[in-house]
């Protein structure tokens, strides 16, 4: 009937993007059977989706930037003071939530009780990052030293010291200057090592801590900031027509994307072994984004937290196939200000934070991920490992950047700290590329319902504004 073409018509990006999943995979799976591809020719064929991916992070910066400035500086200091601490409180408590969700299925299911270590490879090496070290980074890269650096590099800890390599080297004279150089190097080498998936991922705190700053001054400079305040909100436009545009691209990159990954995945073997871990991993993330999320919200914003999240289908979708809360950041957006009618002073303040540090579904996984470890080892875990556990998980997810397999990185200081060999983090590193892809729309759902919690607690400030103010850049809701 009428309803049924209204319905695809509205939504037939969404419906096109669903088929080219279906497609992408079913396409991978005949390729794998019928015509096995090289690695380098699996590079090839997935071409299309690795620009869907290099649009996605372009418009990441020039996004940020223009949302964080106006979605500030539209606000006035004490309103913004109020929405961020709602928006803090509910990214913290949510955490929380996963991560004690995560702990008891794990403690529940025990999937790794039934085998030891020794039945899963290891593969490579991982150095180990600390609890101290991570949260210092993270203070860190909240002040960039340079604004232009901050849009492609993320502050990593230096935590190897300058020694000379060659051992027979006197340290008490000074090196010669080529075995410096060595040491410099392999220093460099070892850095990118620890953090060797945030490689390509910006400082986007810095950027967001630098934008709320100067969204603020903005904000109070009357008549003169108004030129700013004007240029950013331009910008910002510019930019989600961008995207719009994008958006177009994205089944045709998507199906492409997919369809590599599935022909890429060296062996299916390994999920044999590790399925009760993957079962345990996917069904908190089930839990947490059908049950305990959608709980919170309909206390709190008293309507069907479902359509919200079909509101956000696009998104989630996005985050499955990409792995990044950052590159879907944009998709977030329009998902929810267009679909859900969020308040764009909520999205433009809130949506970039939360998909810098809120991630429900990272945390719930890191909790998993070491207890399902330490069974493995057959470790066992008293209270206060586990009390350690909840609180490292929680830093690890804040301290994770929204890119790839940032989780399996910041996964190292939650062993570390109850005393679990780092390097066990390689016996899950086979099956993450497709946890990632989970725990990720997690994340982005948990960032979303955020954006309507905060919306609803701060009404009253919001009309308050309305009527006060004369820079009217929200959405009529
Ligand atoms: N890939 C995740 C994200 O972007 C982070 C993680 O690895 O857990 O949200």
């Amino acid at each position: 009937g009428v309803n049924l073409r209204g319905l695809l018509r509205r939504n037939w990006l969404l419906i096109a993007t669903v088929v080219s999943v279906v497609l992408g995979i079913a396409l991978g799976i005949l390729v794998r059977q019928f015509a096995p591809l090289s690695y380098l020719d699996t590079q090839y064929f997935g071409f299309p989706g690795e620009i869907l991916m290099r649009m996605l992070k372009l418009v990441i910066l020039p996004l940020i930037i223009s949302s964080m400035i106006t979605g500030v500086a539209a606000l006035d200091s004490e309103v913004s003071g109020k929405i961020g601490l709602r928006a803090v409180v509910y990214y913290f408590s949510t955490t929380v939530i996963a991560v004690i969700l995560g702990i008891i299925l794990v403690m529940t299911i025990k999937p790794g009780v039934s085998q030891t270590a020794d039945n899963i490879d290891r593969t490579g090496t991982t150095p180990d990052v600390t609890t101290v070290d991570t949260l210092l980074d993270l203070v860190r890269n909240m002040f960039p030293e340079n604004l232009v650096q901050a849009c492609f590099q993320q502050y990593k800890t230096k935590r190897t010291e300058m020694e000379p390599v060659n051992d027979s080297v006197n340290t008490t004279t000074i090196p010669p200057l080529t075995t410096t150089i060595k040491a410099a190097v392999e220093n460099i080498t070892k850095e990118y090592m620890i953090v060797g998936s945030y490689s390509d991922g910006m400082n986007i705190l810095g950027l967001i801590v630098f934008c709320v700053a100067f969204g603020l001054i903005i904000g109070k400079m009357g008549e003169r900031g108004r030129i700013l305040l004007e240029f950013f909100d331009a910008l910002n436009e510019a930019t989600m027509k961008l995207v719009q545009i994008i958006m177009w691209y994205m089944p045709i990159g998507i199906l492409f994307l997919i369809a590599a990954k599935i022909i890429e995945v060296e062996t299916w073997d390994i999920f044999r072994k590790m399925g009760l871990y993957m079962v345990t991993v996917l069904t908190g993330l089930a839990i947490h984004s059908l049950v305990c999320l959608p709980l919170i919200f309909f206390i709190i914003v008293r309507k069907n937290p479902y359509t919200f999240t079909l509101g956000m289908a696009q998104a989630l979708v996005t985050a499955l196939m990409i792995s990044s809360s950052s590159a879907t950041l944009p998709v977030t957006f329009r998902c929810a200000e267009e679909n859900n009618r969020i308040d764009k002073r909520i999205t433009r303040f809130v949506l970039p934070v939360g998909a810098t540090i809120n991630m429900d579904g990272t945390a719930l996984y890191e909790a998993v991920a070491a207890i399902f470890i330490a069974q493995l080892n057959d470790y066992a875990l008293d209270v206060g490992q586990i009390v350690t556990i909840s609180i490292t998980s929680t830093v690890a997810s804040i301290g994770a950047a929204g890119v790839p397999n940032a989780g399996l990185v910041t996964m190292v200081i939650v062993l570390t700290a109850v005393g679990l060999p780092a390097n066990d983090v390689t016996l899950i590193m086979a099956v993450d590329w497709l946890l990632d892809r989970f725990r990720t729309m997690i994340n982005v759902l948990g960032d979303a319902y955020g954006a309507g919690i905060v919306q609803k607690l701060s009404r009253k400030e919001l009309e308050r504004m309305d009527l006060t103010s004369d820079v009217d850049v929200a959405n009529p809701f």
